[in-house]
């Protein structure tokens, strides 16, 4: 495959109508309007999940523009949310997946570009700048543009009318225009090898996208309306009553990532239901009453009822991960939250200090089998070297157990652990955040 690249890193710009957002604001019009009137804009908090996603990204990218495998870069920081890093050494089974996409996108033939940033502002209505993204992957061939995303999370996201896709698909031909390339057909596909490599690729002529463009616009338009009449509105209670009925529009999909889900009131009415589906219990007092009455309910529980709670239980379980996350946040910044605290979680994962050097010490010392601490063509980690370790301890030397055990005990260093809520009863002492700047003036 003949490869070029043309890079280009989004800037610190935040895209209002963001590619991966598409899901949510074409459906909940006031999803973008309500996070913006929010004190703090919303809760957004950091997740492994997020932080694997962009490594991986990452190693994709090197990858790709480097023309090597996932094995030949050896170890990787996972970017955590205040912008530092963790060690973390990449899992065979993450290699592997992300060596997956790679060999995917070596298949396709054409001219290749990664992480290309893509401009759709016009397209769909907008002002310039508040809508674009960063498409993973395009792949020009003739008239052909396919175009690629990775996903590295488990669950599956269908190819077939993914907005996500279509926005990248969109922006991309606006970057093969420039480019003089003359494309009529886009192929787009999904990428996402925990689930499947086989997704359905789906392909669409470059004249029938207009239909898909229009309503997208109209769906931006949507958008705009919930914010101007949010910020011409009074902010009354009642203003803000019909606001929410008319804009805001609850859906799974919609609200999974909502930095809003907190705060928003529709969410908030539809996430209560199935816990309050059966009527008050009366006379509380009466434990043998409350028997009956409990008997009662769930024998008159009809089939619909049933079902319709259970409908919502995605919501529900949303609106419970977005208290979660504000509890999260406000402890870790010195708020109180009454009854629970932040105490010292599992630690953190165990990393070569020096991972050649390591190696080397391995290598140079007799007696040690290479599968104690090798993986061809890589070192294995220190938790995989104790493993093996255990396993053939006795078949090894004296002196070799005592180098190996010495090796596991000075050689290797592991992450802090990270902070887990707890109840404020919960023994484990608070685990405070440190603050740098305080402890340098402290010494100073
Ligand atoms: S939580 Fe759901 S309904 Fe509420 S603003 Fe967000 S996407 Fe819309």
């Amino acid at each position: 495959m003949l490869q070029t690249t043309q890079k280009k890193k989004p800037s610190g710009a935040h895209s209002v109508f963001s590619a991966s957002a598409a899901s949510r604001w074409t459906q909940c019009p006031g999803s973008i309007a309500l996070p913006e009137v929010l004190v703090g804009g919303g809760t957004d908090n950091y997740s492994y999940a997020a932080a694997e996603g962009t490594a991986l990204h990452e190693l994709m990218e090197w990858c790709l523009l480097q023309n090597k495998d996932a094995v030949d870069f050896d170890t990787m920081r996972l970017p955590l949310e205040d912008g530092t890093f963790e060690n973390v050494e990449i899992t065979d089974e993450q290699y592997a997946v992300c060596q997956d996409v790679v060999d995917r996108v070596r298949e396709i033939p054409g001219r290749l570009m990664v992480e290309t940033r893509v401009n759709y502002a016009s397209v769909i209505g907008v002002e310039e700048g508040e809508g674009f993204g960063t498409c993973d992957i395009a792949i020009i061939d003739g008239s052909v543009l396919h175009v690629a995303d990775a996903k590295f999370g488990r669950r599956a996201v269908g190819t077939q009318g993914n907005l996500q896709m279509l926005l990248y698909a969109i922006g991309q031909l606006s970057v093969c225009e420039l480019l003089g390339d003359d494309i009529d057909t886009v192929r787009m596909e999904i990428l996402q090898p925990r689930v499947s490599m086989k997704t359905p690729v789906w392909e669409i002529a470059v004249e029938d996208l207009q239909e898909w463009a229009e309503e997208l616009r109209m769906c931006a338009h949507d958008v705009q309306l919930a914010r101007a009449d949010l910020e011409k509105g009074t902010m009354d209670s009642e203003h803000l009553k019909g606001w929410a009925k008319k804009y805001l529009h609850p859906d799974e999909d919609a609200c999974r990532w909502c930095p809003a889900a907190l705060a928003c009131p529709e969410l908030q009415v539809l996430a209560e239901f199935p816990v309050k589906f059966f009527d008050e219990f009366e006379d509380l007092e009466n434990p043998k009453a409350i028997v009956e009455q409990a008997k009662e309910k769930t024998l008159e529980l009809s089939a619909d009822a049933l079902g319709e709670a259970m409908g919502r239980i995605g919501l529900l379980k949303i609106y419970c991960d977005a208290i979660e996350a504000e509890t999260t946040r406000r402890l870790s910044t010195g708020m109180e939250v009454t009854g629970f605290k932040l105490v010292r979680g599992r630690a953190g994962t165990r990393y070569w200090t020096d991972k050649d050097d390591i190696e080397d010490v391995f290598h140079s010392a007799a007696g040690i089998p290479d599968d104690l601490y090798m993986t061809e063509p890589k070192l294995k980690s220190p938790s995989q070297v104790a493993s093996a370790f255990k396993k053939l301890k006795p078949t090894l030397d004296e002196d070799v157990i005592a180098m190996v055990d010495s090796v596991l005990l000075t050689e290797v260093s592991r992450n802090d652990p990270k902070p887990t809520l707890a109840p404020s009863t919960d023994p484990r002492p608070d685990w405070h955040r440190v603050d740098i700047e305080a402890a340098f003036e402290d010494l100073a």
